[in-house]
């Protein structure tokens, strides 16, 4: 069910209990702001999310409000990522779903990382 982005932060969403350490993840990379872990149904050989630590519900949120210094990391942790997994010279893809339209499920800011076979179109439909 596609959540609406203008709602507060929602303490019990899944991503807050993973970075509480109350549900397990598989970590692909962590630093002060950022914790990164494979997406538990890929979509794609490989498919991270990456999160800021922050409570942010969506990109809108995290632009609006997020700290100089927690977006800069962000920033570089998605690049960091993406090279460290060798990534780079054979293509990837990012992707934020914000909000209903683009089918946001879950309440905490996440970039897709997407990699490992073409990757299609830009858009489905
Ligand atoms: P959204 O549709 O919000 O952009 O993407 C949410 C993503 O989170 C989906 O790709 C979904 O498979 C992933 N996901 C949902 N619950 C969990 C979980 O408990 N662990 C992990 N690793 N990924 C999850």
């Amino acid at each position: 069910m596609p959540i609406d982005a203008t709602r507060p932060y929602d303490e019990s969403n899944i991503f807050a209990r993973i970075l509480r350490g109350e549900l397990p993840c598989s970590k692909v990379y962590e630093d002060e702001h950022v914790l990164a872990f494979n997406d538990i149904r890929p979509l794609a050989p490989t498919h991270v999310l990456v999160i800021p630590k922050g409570a942010y519900v969506s990109w809108d949120d995290f632009s609006a409000r997020g700290s100089d210094e927690e977006i800069a990391a962000f920033v570089r942790a998605v690049g960091r990522i993406a090279r460290e997994q060798g990534l780079v010279a054979p293509g990837y893809r990012l992707l934020a779903n914000i909000g209903e339209a683009a089918g946001q499920e879950v309440p905490h800011l996440h970039v897709h990382i997407f990699a490992g076979r073409g990757l299609g179109p830009m858009l489905a439909g």
